[in-house]
């Protein structure tokens, strides 16, 4: 009893309740860093502990692997090793692999069955587009492996899918094929994990019957973040018998553009209408400043349950909001403060910078580097060790050095250009039996007529490819070099072709690499790097692929660094000091949501749960100018900045700092905030449909002003996005 007491001691009244509640069926429904993934942790040492479960009956279901250790060291800590054995506590994708595990005979898989990853799901696709003559070119088999993964998320099988169109009917005979395949060979891919131990449960009454005997008490976390799959899973495991904690928080749903639903929070509570719903109203993470900073902001959301957030820590230092001249400047700020930080005794892992896009992360890199600051990306690589930044630098390279094997290996078949393994395995041998490189070496066979007709000719086209490029971009500088290199090489296709948000980000961190070229030529100008060994001064190519590779390798072991994330994986994270950068419109939001009022309130969730990430400090920043797809740009402050209270923040700008007494600048800066639209209803209103007689149609994504000096941005389906005065444009309202 003492232990139970101590138990509870650090858990307020609505969270004992919710820790202890007899109840079947519990929601925690309540906002962030209010305590439930501590809720969640306590109650599954309360059942054990004080209800006498068996730690096996535990079932507890986080979204990351990260979360997922986390919560196990918790439990751990909690209850004593000899209770935390025997529990189940992980991703979906990870407990289900445990059941599929357990019962694979029953699941109809081979015991040694295997996990297969999106690169290996679209080689196996590959393979059936040539078994069916599928023109490759023509069809992409990264889109198809996204539409399976869809297709399982929401429980559908290919002789399940009513085609929509060709393009569909298509796709629907590869799922099948790719389907036999697997199930043949005994491949798992992530989807199906889930989908599989879903159908294992509906078909195999005794497995079910072992879960529901067996898993008595299930615990989720981030319910928001479920999607469809996933919830009818849940259902299955739950029978009529188990108990079920579910926490969440519909104002960080961030995940719908992978399926998830946060209406699976109302969903529940239709299922299973006995369900307790238990709010948790009080905030232990952040100062006062910082969470009415966010209570404000989500306050812009129409499509919410509503929950109220307070407080008793103290209002705590404002708010920070720094307005670079650039977006180096930014990043230097940004750097200087953690500097700052770290001399006043903050640890570097205390302070993590969030951003909304991973190509984003390399002009941080570049800052925290020059300033000696040790760093660690969360969730992602840093930027010069990405796939597709390695291959546009293996190239730069190949071109100027034939020599470099690595980089001949590198680019050799990717693209892929039908060179056979057994041609490769030719060329190695060769140059490695006369001590000369790859390229040599292919030279040298072409030259003795040493390879079939087919294999000399793929080996001549590509060495002739390369002198075409090389002769291109000669005498360029190293910046143009590399924006043809991606261009003519393939790359750029390749890359195209990759479906969804990775393929896109692939591009961003292209584009992102020619800048970095950009940025570094010019500033080369100035600065004469000496080669270590010979004291000669290097050429700003050899100096720019020294500084990348050189920048690659791990500066600092990872033990105190500055934490570098996505917003979306910094969801149930907590930090001291948290800067959120790039707050400009077209940025965060992104651009897709310029077009689509829905995403644009998934976007302001995002910054949600990024302001809500902080403990003691919040430090948001902007750039007015912005290296973008080489260009350079100026975008608007984020509208979500104004949306937050004016009293919580402090305004640095590049100019100098900003006395709260004088707020014209800022007031000035105000007025170019889009704001939101609380004018007369003359129908120009945020996701109105209007139409332009030279632009076509679009949809007003921004109102600003009013009366005759009301203007609106439009994002026109072909013209992109424009500003327009409402009285001058003469639109009609669709
Ligand atoms: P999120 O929505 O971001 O996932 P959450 O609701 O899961 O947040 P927790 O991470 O559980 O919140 O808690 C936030 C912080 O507040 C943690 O540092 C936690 O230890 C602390 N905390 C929660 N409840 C209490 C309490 N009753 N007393 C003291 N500290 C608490
Ligand atoms: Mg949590």
């Amino acid at each position: 009893m003492e232990m139970n007491k101590s138990l509870l001691k650090d858990l307020n009244a609505e969270q004992q309740n919710a820790a202890t509640t007899d109840n079947q069926y519990t929601i925690v429904l309540a906002g962030a860093g209010s305590g439930k993934t501590r809720v969640l942790v306590h109650r599954i040492a309360w059942l054990c502990i004080e209800k006498q479960y068996s730690s096996g009956s535990i079932f507890a279901v986080t979204f990351t692997n990260k979360a997922a250790a986390e919560m196990q060291e918790r439990i751990q800590a909690l209850v004593g090793e000899s209770y935390f054995n025997g529990m189940w506590v992980g991703t979906f994708h990870g407990l289900t692999h445990r059941l599929l595990r357990m019962f694979s005979e029953q699941a109809k898989l081979p015991p040694n069955f295997q996990l297969i990853d999106t690169e290996d799901q679209v080689r196996l696709i590959k393979r059936i587009f040539r078994e069916l003559k599928i023109d490759e070119k023509q069809w992409s088999a990264k889109q198809c492996a996204a539409f399976i993964s869809a297709q399982k998320e929401k429980g559908i099988r290919a002789e399940d899918i009513v085609p929509e169109d060709p393009k569909q009917v298509m796709w629907q005979t590869i799922y099948h094929d790719y389907q036999v395949i697997c199930d043949k060979l005994g491949y798992l891919d992530f989807s199906e994990l889930i989908l599989r131990t879903y159908e294992l449960l509906c078909r195999d009454e005794e497995v079910l019957k072992y879960c529901h005997h067996r898993f008595c008490n299930i615990l989720i976390d981030e319910f928001q973040d479920t999607n469809k799959i996933q919830y009818r899973l849940l259902q299955k495991l739950t029978g009529n018998t188990a108990n079920v904690m579910i926490v969440g928080d519909d104002d960080q749903s961030i995940y719908s553009w992978r399926g998830a639903n946060a209406d699976n929070l109302q969903l529940f509570i239709n299922d299973y209408p006995e369900t307790e719903i238990i709010r948790l109203e009080q905030n232990y993470r952040s100062t006062s400043n910082i969470l009415d900073a966010a209570n404000k902001l989500i306050a812009q959301n129409t499509k919410r349950l509503g929950k109220n957030l307070w407080t008793e820590s103290g209002d705590g230092e404002q708010i920070l909001l720094y307005v670079g001249y650039n977006d180096v400047d930014e990043a230097r700020f940004v750097a200087n403060q953690i500097k700052k930080r770290h001399q006043e005794g903050d640890n570097y892992s205390s302070c993590a910078i969030l951003y909304r896009s991973n190509m984003q992360s390399r002009i941080l890199e570049d800052t925290l580097l020059q300033a000696g600051l040790p760093y660690q990306i969360y969730g992602s690589i840093r930027f010069y060790e990405r796939q597709e930044v390695k291959l546009a630098l293996a190239y730069l390279r190949l071109l100027h050095d034939h020599n470099n094997d690595m980089a001949f290996e590198a680019a050799i078949n990717t693209p892929t250009r039908g060179i056979g393994s057994i041609t490769l395995d030719r060329v190695r041998s060769v140059a490695k039996q006369h001590g000369i490189s790859l390229w040599d070496a292919c030279l040298t066979l072409i030259q003795t007529n040493a390879l079939s007709e087919r294999q000399c000719l793929g080996l001549s086209r590509f060495l002739d490819l390369m002198e075409f490029i090389f002769d291109k971009v000669e005498s360029q500088p190293i910046y143009k070099q590399l924006d043809l290199i991606i261009k003519l090489s393939g790359i750029l296709q390749m890359y195209e072709q990759e479906p969804g948000i990775k393929g896109q980000s692939r591009l961003e961190n292209l584009e992102e690499l020619v800048s970095a070229a950009e940025q570094f030529y010019h500033s080369a100008e100035n600065t004469v790097i000496e080669d270590s060994k010979t004291g000669k001064p290097l050429t700003v190519l050899e100096s720019f692929l020294a500084y990348t590779s050189l920048e690659s390798r791990d500066l600092v072991n990872e033990q105190d660094s500055v934490q570098l994330m996505t917003l979306h994986s910094a969801k149930g994270l907590e930090f001291d000091n948290v800067f959120i950068v790039g707050l400009e419109d077209g940025i965060f939001p992104d651009q897709r949501s310029a077009q689509d009022v829905e995403k644009l309130e998934e976007e302001r969730r995002l910054a949600y749960v990024g302001i809500t990430r902080a403990r003691k400090r919040l430090t948001l920043s902007l750039a007015e100018i912005r290296r973008l797809y080489g260009r350079e740009e100026r975008n608007l402050p984020s509208r979500f900045l104004s949306e937050l209270p004016v009293d919580a923040l402090n305004q640095i700008s590049h100019r100098g700092a900003i006395k709260s007494s004088d707020r014209n600048e800022y007031r000035d800066y105000k007025k170019a905030y889009p704001k939101k639209a609380r004018q007369i209803d003359d129908g120009y209103k945020l996701g109105r449909k209007v139409l332009h007689n030279r632009f076509g149609e679009g949809t007003i994504v921004c109102i600003d002003g009013e009366g005759e000096h009301k203007r609106a941005q439009i994002a026109f389906v072909n013209e992109g996005v424009k500003w327009l005065v409402v009285k001058l444009a003469n639109l009609t309202l669709l």
